[in-house]
């Protein structure tokens, strides 16, 4: 797998740069907008200079999907909820509104997002821009959630869209790679508030493989993780409580005292960690051992939070990921053959590989498309080698026609990925009528979609 070079900086311009350090770049211009009309004028202002246009998110990509040498729309000044209906759950947001402040607002309403990924740092748009999910069997990706978008387009127009208006540009632009436009607000169909069930604890890879569909089908929320070299997974059952769960009362695991939390997500997993992290990279013959030494000290943990609470961890200690989404009939065969080409890489593997599922949808570029998904991410630490085992867990994914997290390390090209998605020349007659100049293009973009012309 190659990556996307990181660009240059040139001398004296503000740079760029992703959260994982894999991508950098050095734009043309930076602008802020506070308005909606701002984000209109910027992107005339562009094309009056000749120059192409890119929004950023928190930079939490770790393809160089945001990366710009035009004009770089920072939107953490445009944020916060704009109208919320309770009743049918119905909330419209700033495109620049960081999930974690989105999560805020919400629990203020008495509303949640019916599902959720890792973290909470990424904007929304962002997160929706690459097909950021989370996981369950019934559940698609955050883009399922959008009930309808505004984007302020190439000829800085605004335009709505939703199932009912421009089907077409809604079908591409809930996960649209930045490609159509710039997102300005998004309208997400909310549940009410609710609690979850955590229920995580140790179990042998070979039986969490044999129990997958039975384990996926009988929990809202599924995923495993295995350190490469240990034979023990992590499996982790996250469960909606319903008024009968609450009813049983002490039969309940409360939530986790702040000190637990702090002890076990910041101490344990973050410094911890980050700690063994560092060990294995000044002495990598060491990694092997150490990620036994993680595989075993695994443990079973239990509590209830607000959903949130549960969906999201810290993630401080930083690393390289890919991640795939297979059918899920296939997981069996990527997981066993993973297993077996990481023992035979040169370097060795800190980092756990995740596994989750996610129902399939109508999104024509979510990863979930028309398929019920299993995703597979892996995960290098910092500093450490990752090309190998990145190249090798692709050879092992294309086998199984897996599609790449548009947000991820991956290597494919508009040549692969049109076989792979049924509706890719839809989305790009869609982009070819929305935006003719390629106003919002990168080299990423060039990559993975193609040359802009038809
Ligand atoms: C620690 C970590 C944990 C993660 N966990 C998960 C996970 O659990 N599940 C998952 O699926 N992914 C996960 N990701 C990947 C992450 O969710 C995606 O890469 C996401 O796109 C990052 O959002 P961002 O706000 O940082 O956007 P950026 O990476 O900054 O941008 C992503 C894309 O969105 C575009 N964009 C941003 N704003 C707009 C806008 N207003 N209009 C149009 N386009 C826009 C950008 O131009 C770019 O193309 C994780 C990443 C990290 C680093």
């Amino acid at each position: 797998m190659r990556t996307q070079p990181a660009a240059r900086p040139s001398a004296g311009r503000r740079v760029w740069r992703n959260w994982a350090g894999t991508a950098t770049a050095t734009p043309a211009r930076w602008s802020r907008p506070r308005r909606e009309a701002e984000i209109s004028a910027a992107v005339k202002e562009a094309a009056a200079a000749g120059l192409t246009v890119r929004a950023l998110g928190s930079g939490h990509s770790f393809t160089a999907a945001a990366a710009t040498s035009g004009v770089a729309l920072d939107l953490s000044s445009w944020t916060g909820i704009t109208a919320a209906d309770t009743a049918s759950g119905l909330v419209t947001a700033r495109s620049g509104t960081t999930l974690r402040a989105l999560n805020a607002e919400l629990g203020g309403l008495g509303l949640a997002m019916a599902n959720l990924g890792d973290i909470d740092v990424q904007t929304l748009a962002g997160a929706l821009s690459t097909g950021t999910h989370g996981t369950g069997a019934r559940l698609g990706g955050l883009a399922t959630q959008v009930e309808a978008l505004e984007l302020v387009l190439a000829d800085g127009s605004v335009v709505t869209c939703s199932a009912s208006s421009r089907p077409e540009l809604f079908a591409a632009a809930r996960v649209g790679l930045g490609a159509l436009g710039v997102i300005s607000a998004v309208t997400l169909r909310c549940v009410p508030s609710f609690t979850l069930l955590a229920d995580e604890r140790p179990m042998p890879v070979d039986e969490v493989l044999e129990r997958f569909d039975e384990l996926a089908a009988a929990n809202d929320h599924f995923e495993f993780y295995w350190f490469p070299y240990g034979r023990q997974a992590l499996v982790k059952r996250n469960n909606r409580l319903t008024g009968h769960d609450a009813e049983l009362g002490t039969a309940v695991p409360p939530a986790l005292p702040a000190w637990r939390r702090f002890w076990e997500f910041e101490v344990m997993e973050n410094a911890g960690f980050g700690t063994l992290c560092r060990l294995g990279r000044a002495r990598p013959r060491l990694i092997p051992a150490l990620n036994r030494f993680s595989s075993a000290a695994l443990s079973t943990r239990t509590y209830t939070d607000t959903s949130h609470r549960v969906f999201v961890t810290p993630r401080r200690v930083r690393f390289a990921e890919s991640e795939y989404a297979v059918p899920r009939e296939s997981l069996g065969q990527v997981v066993t053959e993973l297993r077996r080409a990481v023992p035979r890489l040169h370097d060795p593997v800190m980092f756990p590989v995740e596994v989750r599922v996610a129902a399939a949808d109508d999104i024509w570029l979510s990863t979930g498309y028309g398929r019920e998904s299993a995703y597979v991410a892996i995960h290098q630490y910092t500093g450490l080698p990752y090309q190998e085992y990145f190249d090798r867990f692709e050879s092992i994914v294309a086998e199984v026609a897996g599609r790449p997290h548009w947000g991820k390390l991956h290597s494919l090209d508009s040549g692969r990925l049109r076989s792979l998605y049924p509706r890719f020349d839809e989305f790009r007659r869609v982009r070819a009528e929305v935006d003719p100049e390629g106003r919002f293009g990168n080299a990423y973009l060039t990559r993975v979609l193609g040359p802009h012309d038809l």
